[in-house]
C-alpha cells in the first residue's frame, strides 16, 4: 500500500485538498477511508478532530464523522449514507476551517496561560492537565498547586497575557535532538509538564523571547490571539483556568 502523507502540520492552511483512497473499510458507523494526501488532524494531545466533509464523483457532500488512527494511516470515518467507496478513488476533503482556526488560537492561548501562570506562581505550580473544548470556543487547564488564585493573582495574570496578545510575538516551530538538547539551547525559556516522558526527537513551539514547550499541535502564527476570557476555578489540589474566545475585550474576566 502506498504511504499516506500527513500534510497538516506542515500546511495548516490547507482546507481543500483532493486526493485519492488509499484503503476503504466498513466501521461501526458506516465506513472509514484512508486518504493518501491526508489534511485532516485526528484528535490528540488535548486537543478535538478536525471537522469536514468529503465529495468523491457524483455523491453530495457527506460530513466526516470520525478522525482515527490505525496502522499507521489516519482514517476518516463516513457515515452510512455515504455510499461505495474503493481504494484509488479520486476523493475531495474539505475542512471546516473556522475550527480548524479557533483550535490553533486556543492552543496558543493554553501556551502563554500556562507560562504566565508559572511566572507568576513559580515553579511550585504543576500543569495537571490541558484541553481545548469539542467545539472549539473554550480550552482550560488543571493546575496543581497549594491552593486556590487569589484575586489579585488572576488579575495580573490576565494582564500580563493581554500584553503578550497584544505584541503579538511570533510563534514558531523547531525541533531539538532531545529534550537535554532543548534544555541546554533555550534556558529557563524551556519549559516541560512532568505529565510525559519523552525520548528522540522533540517537536518544540516557541513564542519569541517567552516559552518553549514540546507540542504536536496546531498553533496559531503569533501570540495574538484576539480577545478572551479568563475565568478560575478552585480544584481539589489545585485550581482550573478556562480560556474562553470572545469577540471583544471585557474588562472583567471572571465570574465573581
Ligand atoms: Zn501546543
Amino acid at each position: 500500500m502506498d504511504k499516506q502523507k500527513q500534510l497538516f502540520l506542515a500546511q495548516p492552511d490547507l482546507a481543500e485538498m483532493e486526493s485519492t483512497v488509499l484503503a476503504a473499510r466498513s466501521h461501526s458507523l458506516g465506513m472509514a477511508v484512508a486518504v493518501a494526501d491526508n489534511i485532516v488532524r485526528p484528535a490528540g494531545g488535548g486537543e478535538p478532530r478536525d471537522r469536514g466533509s468529503v465529495r468523491y464523483s457524483d455523491t453530495p457532500s457527506c460530513a466526516i464523522v470520525g478522525a482515527e488512527k490505525g496502522e499507521g494511516l489516519t482514517w476518516l470515518i463516513l457515515p452510512n449514507h455515504a455510499g461505495e467507496l474503493c481504494s484509488g478513488r479520486s476523493i475531495v476533503v474539505n475542512l471546516d476551517m473556522e475550527h480548524r482556526q479557533r483550535r490553533r488560537r486556543l492552543h496558543t492561548a493554553i501556551h502563554l496561560a500556562i507560562r504566565t501562570t508559572i511566572n507568576h506562581l513559580g515553579r511550585g505550580f504543576q500543569v495537571a492537565d490541558a484541553q481545548i473544548e469539542d467545539d472549539a470556543l473554550t480550552c482550560w487547564f488543571s493546575g496543581r498547586f497549594a491552593r486556590s488564585l487569589t484575586d489579585a493573582e488572576i488579575i495580573s495574570i490576565d494582564r500580563s497575557m493581554r500584553s503578550l496578545v497584544l505584541s503579538a510575538r511570533p510563534v514558531n516551530v523547531a525541533t531539538a535532538k532531545s529534550v537535554e538538547h532543548a534544555e541546554r539551547s533555550y534556558g529557563e525559556l524551556f519549559r516541560m509538564s512532568d505529565r510525559y516522558a519523552l525520548s528522540g526527537r522533540v517537536r518544540l513551539v516557541c513564542v519569541e523571547d517567552f516559552d518553549v514547550n514540546p507540542c504536536s499541535g496546531l498553533h496559531h502564527v503569533s501570540s495574538d490571539i484576539g480577545p478572551y476570557a479568563l475565568d478560575r476555578h478552585a480544584a481539589p489540589g489545585g485550581f482550573t483556568l478556562r480560556i474562553q474566545l470572545t469577540n471583544a475585550w471585557n474588562y472583567w474576566h471572571g465570574t465573581d
